[in-house]
């Protein structure tokens, strides 16, 4: 470590000394301890793919063809790879004749991988590497045809955030780093893929497949998926893919994406990718959404038929200004990129679908946040976290997310609406297509708000919001109107005033739902606590009244994904045993890790809930994605048999 630390620091002395006046090489350019890379020595600039895509081993085969810039002619050229078989490396001046080179491949790290080391002879800017990936590769995921929704076809998609591109291909798997890319992938004959690039929907399905992506991104968007894909066009700019039983649903669900674009731009300025397309994945994607450049992928438990959850499109497009715009430089800096797109996501659903979806949306997050800050360290409440020698997927709670969020909200309504709604804009214009620090979000943030209104920035305590744990006492507290009606009604009904039948739901939307049931089992809780002897409700008590709920509004067959983890999670707490074929249903299904890994740890709570988890686990482990294995294998401290 420490000749890397050596290199790095000399690299930026000499980067800062002969490069003045070139903007790329004047990017302040923090340390990533999730990378051995040396980017301020040499850095890549664009990556030429070509790959076959062979499903029966489960490997993706060929070559990574890596154009570089020496700032410090004598370095060698730092990759960070993981479980990555490389059979040769070859360089080349410019291009012309590529000779074989030598290469060193480091111990692997546990988190990080191991780094591939590359001396560059004079003058040479381009490295090929030809290398084929592991069939346990952190980044990919390898569907069985039953695993998919036509269960004809097998299917291939990446996840690249945080550090599983290096999984896929050798590259400098830092944020700070921003490429280029083309690839020519090749894949069996009657699939299709796509990637985070120029998509051609109409493109012959031969198996032969090309894609250019011109702006420079990060190596975390990086994005491939091939299986049986069909194509719908939701606007003269917008489309889905999906499997071809799902495209109908998909489309119908996601038909105001164009609108989502078209709003967007009017507050935050122009889109700048070109198309925005979605891919609606088969349920084993562990994530609700990823913002791949021109093509979110998205889980297809959102998909709840009345557009109810349609707030992961608003979020994922977000991410075209904040997070694929304007990017982490680290993963410290993450709270850039998703407190940022909350904030916006909520912009955009206001706008789509007015103000009171907005506040239900913003009281469902402060809850979440409240609950998660009471189980968290004070540590990881920061937002500027310290991720040294941790697993960047570890600092993925709801403080960037929320806590983020609830800070610009904070700005927002200090500065007012239309000074805020400027800044914002000035300031993805300013960073755009660059990886910032959050100092530099500090800097620019002071220089462009604090500065200028004195009186209002003492309001915002700005260094605590960053840099310390917990919320400030004057963080906004998001209300509701609509969630105090429904609140008044579940009262009504828990003290036994109306039966279930009489609480008036017909026009409850999913965020009502969620309310409803969140504020049921609140009560449970604190009926059930110390104290509250009066009204303790037993456990036979509870799961008699969740029974009551579940005759009234068929809870436990729900289709709504959110709704039906929601009730599974109260199920499995009060011990309502009717849901628990559901509930076994449920996690067989969906590797959504949002959904599973809460419903795993609740299970785990209790001596028969961990042995029911275990037993479901068994079945189910081999369907869910690595990332979504590695949280539940430490949930039930799983060891492979
Ligand atoms: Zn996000």
């Amino acid at each position: 470590m420490y000749r890397f630390l050596f290199c790095f620091c000399l690299g930026v002395v000499i980067a800062l000394g002969t490069h003045m006046g070139d903007a790329q090489e004047m990017e302040p350019t923090a340390r990533d301890f999730h990378s051995y890379a040396n980017p301020s020595a040499v850095r890549v600039k664009h990556i030429d793919l070509d790959w076959g895509v062979l499903f029966d081993q489960k490997i993706l085969k060929g070559t990574a063809t890596l154009t570089v810039d020496r700032i410090s002619a004598d370095q060698p050229l730092v990759l960070d790879t993981r479980d990555l078989k490389v059979e040769k490396v070859e360089t080349s001046v410019g291009g012309q004749s590529f000779s074989p080179a030598t290469f060193t491949i480091g111990e692997a790290d546990k988190i990080l991988g191991a780094p591939l080391t590359v001396p560059l002879p004079a003058n040479a800017n381009q490295v090929r590497i030809h290398y084929s990936t592991s069939p346990s590769a952190s980044g990919l995921q390898w569907l069985e045809p039953p695993q998919t929704a036509g269960k004809k076809a097998p299917f291939l998609f990446t996840q690249s955030e945080a550090i599983h591109a290096r999984s896929w291909i050798p590259l400098q798997d830092t944020p700070q780093v921003r490429v280029t890319y083309t690839a020519r992938v090749r894949t069996p004959k009657n699939l299709l893929a796509v990637m985070s690039a120029e998509n051609d929907a109409n493109t012959p399905r031969d198996g032969d497949y090309s894609f250019r992506m011109d702006r420079p991104i990060p190596s975390y968007l990086i994005a491939l998926a091939v299986g049986d894909l069909q194509f719908r066009s939701l606007g003269p700019r917008t489309g889905v893919y999906a499997e071809p039983s799902v495209i109908d649903r998909a489309a119908r669900e996601l038909s105001d994406t164009e609108k989502m674009v078209v709003t967007t731009e009017r507050t935050y300025g122009p889109y700048r990718w070109g198309r925005y397309d979605i891919l609606v994945l088969p349920p084993s994607f562990p994530y609700g959404g990823m913002e791949n450049p021109r093509l979110t992928f998205a889980t297809p438990t959102i998909l709840a038929g009345d557009k109810s959850l349609v707030s992961l499109v608003a979020h994922e497009l977000a991410h075209s200004w904040s997070g694929n715009l304007v990017t982490n430089a680290t993963w410290r800096d993450f709270w850039l990129n998703e407190g940022f797109t909350t904030y916006l996501e909520r912009r955009i659903l206001e706008a789509v679908y007015g103000r009171p979806r907005e506040e239900m949306e913003a009281a469902l997050g402060l809850r979440d946040l409240n609950e998660e800050i009471a189980t968290l360290e004070d540590r990881d409440e920061i937002l500027h976290i310290d991720l040294k020698g941790r697993d960047p997927d570890d600092g993925s709670t709801d403080i960037p997310y929320e806590k983020g969020a609830l800070f610009l909200r904070h700005l927002e309504q200090t500065f007012g609406r239309a000074r805020f709604d400027q800044f914002l804009k000035s300031y993805f214009n300013h960073f755009a297509f660059q990886s910032i620090t959050t100092e530099q979000f500090v800097g620019y943030l002071k220089q462009h708000l604090l500065d200028k209104y004195p009186a209002l920035a003492a309001k915002v305590p700005v260094d605590e919001w960053i840099y310390k744990p917990g919320l400030p006492v004057s963080a906004p507290r998001p209300t509701s109107p609509a969630f105090a009606q429904v609140a008044r009604q579940a009262q009504r009904w828990l003290s036994r005033e109306i039966p279930a039948t009489s609480i008036s739901t017909a026009k409850w939307t999913t965020q009502e739902w969620l309310h409803f049931l969140k504020f049921v089992q609140e009560s449970f809780e604190s009926a059930g606590s110390p104290g509250a002897s009066a009204t303790q409700l037993s456990q036979t008590k509870k799961a008699k009244l969740l029974s009551e709920l579940d005759r009234a509004f068929r809870l436990t067959p729900s289709g709504n994904s959110e709704i039906a983890f929601q009730w599974l999670l109260m199920s499995i707490r009060n011990h309502y045993e009717p849901a628990y074929p559901r509930l076994e249903e449920f996690l067989l299904s969906v590797g959504r890790r949002k959904f599973i890994k809460p419903l795993y740890e609740e299970l785990a709570k209790t001596p028969e809930g961990k042995k029911r988890a275990l037993t479901i686990y068994r079945r189910a482990r081999s369907g869910y994605h690595p990332i979504a294995v590695a949280s539940i294998d430490e949930v039930l401290k799983w060891r492979a048999d």
